[in-house]
């Protein structure tokens, strides 16, 4: 019966959990502009020129800031699989940058820009490096499955699929075309 669990189904929530994350993005974004005018009242001309995209190709990073166009870009797949809270340190942590600059001509990691996090309410202010470089290890591990595959021994799929299919997504494994199962 579910030959035909296709595509449409994964493109159908994968456009919800899009829809999800720019409604959290709006939140968040608002939030962090209030603190923003609060602390850096001459950032406040600047504030609504300050905008955000996702980016589904990044892979090294989970953002970057952009000093003249008062942008931050954000890693769009990491993004979905991250918690709120790890998603409001990466957005403050990219924030933080621009106004750094702006205030402060700093455009590194320094004590002017771990001023601005602590002010932008950040949690995590001195370990954002290993934070970052720790999803993307977290997204190498790889997971087996069962499929029907003779012999699926060194079939594996990455995190995001890992949980993708927890919540109920469906996958199909490439050499056999069945629908993936996880083991255990
Ligand atoms: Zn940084
Ligand atoms: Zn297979």
């Amino acid at each position: 019966m579910p030959t035909n669990v296709s595509n449409n189904d994964t493109m159908e929530k994968f456009h919800q959990e899009c829809i999800l994350l720019e409604t959290f993005m709006v939140d968040i974004i608002n939030e962090i502009k209030v603190k923003v005018c609060i602390f850096f009242p001459n950032f406040t001309k600047d504030i609504n020129s300050l905008n955000y995209r996702f980016n589904s190709r990044m892979r090294t990073t989970a953002g970057r800031a952009y000093f003249k166009q008062n942008l931050i870009e954000l890693n769009l797949r990491l993004f979905l699989n991250l918690s709120d809270l790890e998603k409001k340190e990466v957005v403050i942590h990219e924030i933080s940058h621009l106004i750094s600059f702006q205030y402060f001509h700093h455009t590194a990691h320094g004590k002017p820009f771990r001023e601005v996090l602590k002010k932008l309410g950040a949690k995590n202010l001195s370990a954002f490096h290993s934070y970052n470089v720790q999803h993307l290890k977290n997204k190498t591990k790889l997971f087996k499955y069962s499929c029907g595959c003779v012999s699926s021994e060194n079939n594996t799929i990455g995190k995001i699929r890992y949980n993708r299919i927890k919540k109920g997504y469906k996958y199909r494994c490439k050499k056999c075309n069945f629908i993936i199962k996880l083991i255990k």
